[in-house]
C-alpha cells in the first residue's frame, strides 16, 4: 500500500484544520500533467484535475467529453468517483506545484475539502470556472488564482451574469474571454467590463480554439486588438503545440 502523498518542496503548509470541512467525493473526468496553456499562468507546468459535468453548452467548447451526454453518464465509464485523498494520491505521482482544477464546470461540486487538502500539502491551486456559480466564502479565500471565463453570445446562448463582486475578496484572478468574431465580440466584452467596472489589466482575450486555421484566428484577433482597446491577447499554448489532443 502506498503511503501519504509527499509534501512539495519549499512550500509552506496551510494551518487550517481539514477536519472542519466535510469530506467529499468528486466526479472526475481526468487527471494529467501538462503545461498550462492559458491565462496569467501560461507556460507553467501544472497538474490538471478535470471535473465531470457542466451547466453550459458552449458551441465552441473544446472539452465536450466532460459533459456531453451527462444526463446518462455512468460512473466508471464517463467519470471516476474519487475522494480528496484519492485525488491527492494521484496528483502526488506527478512533479508540479501548480494544480489546475477545471472542467466542465468544477464549481458544480463542493470543492472546499479538496482545495484545503491540496493547500495543506503545499500546492498552489488555480480554479478555472465559467463564472456562473458563486464559490463559498471559504473557497474564495483558499484558492491561489481564479480563472473566470464569462461566456458572451458567441457561445450560442444568452446568459445573465451577476456583478462578480466576490472577485474582490480573492487573492488573485483574471477574466478570460473567447473571441470568435473580434469586431462583434470585443464590443460585447467591453460592455460587460463597463457594467462591472472591471480593470482592463485583468482581462485576457483568447481566440476560438476550435478554428482549424488557428494561427489565422490568433492573427485576426491580434490585428483587431492592436488598433482597439488596451486588452491583452493570448493564444492557447497547448492548442498551438498539440492541436486538439485530449489530456494536454
Ligand atoms: S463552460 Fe466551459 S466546459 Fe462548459 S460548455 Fe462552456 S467551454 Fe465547455
Amino acid at each position: 500500500m502506498r503511503g501519504p502523498p509527499p509534501v512539495p518542496q519549499n512550500k509552506p503548509r496551510s494551518g487550517r484544520k481539514l477536519e472542519a470541512i466535510k469530506e467529499q467525493s468528486y466526479r472526475v473526468c481526468e487527471i494529467f500533467k501538462s503545461i498550462q496553456g492559458e491565462g496569467d499562468v501560461i507556460g507553467r507546468p501544472s497538474i490538471f484535475v478535470r471535473m465531470y459535468g457542466c451547466n453550459l453548452t458552449c458551441t465552441w467548447c473544446d472539452t465536450k467529453y466532460s459533459w456531453v451526454g451527462q444526463e446518462k453518464a455512468k460512473e466508471g465509464i464517463d467519470y471516476a468517483r474519487m475522494a480528496s485523498r484519492q485525488i491527492l494520491q494521484e496528483i502526488s505521482e506527478f512533479d508540479a506545484l501548480l494544480v489546475t482544477i477545471t472542467g466542465g464546470e468544477p464549481l458544480l461540486q463542493p470543492l472546499e475539502h479538496l482545495v484545503q487538502s491540496l493547500a495543506n500539502e503545499g500546492y498552489e491551486v488555480l480554479i478555472e470556472t465559467n463564472g456562473t456559480v458563486k464559490p463559498s466564502t471559504g473557497l474564495q479565500k483558499l484558492v491561489s488564482t481564479w480563472s473566470v471565463s464569462p461566456k458572451t453570445s458567441n457561445a450560442g446562448f444568452s446568459i445573465k451574469y451577476g456583478g462578480l463582486e466576490w472577485l474582490q475578496n480573492v487573492k488573485d484572478y483574471y477574466l478570460k474571454f473567447v473571441v470568435v468574431n473580434p469586431k462583434k465580440d470585443i464590443k460585447e466584452i467591453l460592455a460587460f467590463m463597463q457594467e462591472r467596472n472591471i480593470d482592463p489589466s485583468k482581462v485576457i482575450l483568447q481566440p476560438d480554439g476550435t478554428r482549424e486555421d488557428y494561427v489565422n484566428a490568433v492573427k485576426e484577433l491580434m490585428d483587431f486588438a492592436k488598433e482597439g482597446p488596451q486588452l491583452r491577447v493570448l493564444p492557447q499554448l497547448h492548442r498551438l503545440a498539440w492541436g486538439h489532443m485530449r489530456a494536454v
